[in-house]
């Protein structure tokens, strides 16, 4: 290129319209990006926890797909935050690698291509930081809905052989009863049947009853409504804390609307109550969240601003 002279420089910027006639040795030296998708890492430490948040890949959302407004709303709402695409609300899907000392415990495993081709990436991004499947001690599943399980088995295996699995009692009743498999609508049946091949691969499944301590500094925390069994994670040492808060909050506009749903949420009102419960008391204890779909690495607050409660992207925490 130009050396960076004070008049190479102006033309530099005055010639960029004709940018196409540079001597292609120049361009050969700016490639546009790897042909490949790096999958998105961040990594935060809250006390001696390390919490590795990891991309399985995203998905746009249809606006139809929403419930507590219309798809013309839903548009508008998402378009106002800058989340709309043609095609939808582009969301996420987050899990996160806690590392514990030499203990590793995986909270969520994505979708896994199941709900959308732009996903699956969670195997790749583990290798990526050096940790195979058979290396995870724990996996914490927040619910039972197909993004968050299907990463746990394939092909009738469980990925994460030597892994205990926890998930909320009432999930697993719910999930795996096959009279409500059967009334569920369509879209609920993958995960109907994920979560029973996930009971059959995991016989050291451990069923918990709301709120727990998983091990010193980690609790589940009671997030019911968006099905009948969603946990959160209380991650906590040293005064510093995390909440993994799954899907409580699922879009930029939720704490001001809280009733806006998902079409597969099964008790719309349960899943509205919560949400209006969890906003103000997010807001009141300031408390940092961590949310698989909002925008990654979908950590930040849910805030006052003027009265008006919303929601705001945590500065990133640069660590030497
Ligand atoms: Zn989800």
């Amino acid at each position: 290129m130009a050396t960076f002279t004070r008049r190479g420089f102006a033309t530099s910027i005055l010639s960029l319209p004709v940018l196409a006639t540079l001597p292609s040795a120049a361009l050969a030296r700016a490639p546009r990006g790897p042909a490949k998708p790096v999958m998105p890492l961040a990594r935060l430490d809250v006390g001696r926890f390390e919490v590795t948040f990891l991309s399985d890949g995203f998905i746009d959302f249809p606006f139809a797909l929403f419930t507590g407004a219309t798809a013309d709303e839903v548009e508008r709402l998402s378009a106002a935050h800058f989340v709309a695409r043609k095609t939808g609300v582009r969301r996420g899907f987050t899990a996160w690698l806690i590392r514990d000392g030499d203990q590793l415990m995986l909270v969520d495993s994505g979708p896994a291509g199941t709900v959308s081709k732009t996903s699956g990436r969670l195997p790749s991004a583990l290798a990526a930081i050096g940790v195979r499947p058979e290396m995870i001690d724990a996996v914490i599943v927040t619910h039972m809905h197909v993004d968050h399980i299907a990463g746990l088995v394939s092909g009738g295996r469980a990925n994460f052989a030597n892994a205990e699995v926890y998930v909320d009692r009432r999930e697993v009743a719910h999930f795996t009863d096959p009279a409500k498999g059967a009334a569920a609508p369509d879209l609920l049946k993958s995960s109907f049947a994920t979560a029973q091949q996930l009971v059959r691969l995991y016989p050291r499944l451990q069923r918990i009853d709301g709120e727990r301590q998983i091990t010193r500094g980690i609790s589940t925390i009671d997030l019911s409504g968006h099905t009948p069994g969603q946990l959160g994670l209380r991650i906590e040492d040293s005064g510093q804390s995390l909440l993994i808060v799954s899907d409580m909050i699922f879009h930029p506009a939720h704490p001001v609307l809280p009733t806006l749903g998902l079409l597969f949420e099964a008790d719309k009102a349960a899943a509205d109550a919560a949400r209006m419960r969890f906003f103000p008391r997010a807001a009141e204890a300031k408390a940092l969240l961590a949310a698989t779909h909002m925008p990654f690495p979908g950590l930040g607050r849910i805030v006052k601003d003027g009265g008006t409660p919303r929601w705001l992207a945590a500065d990133w925490e640069y660590t030497g």
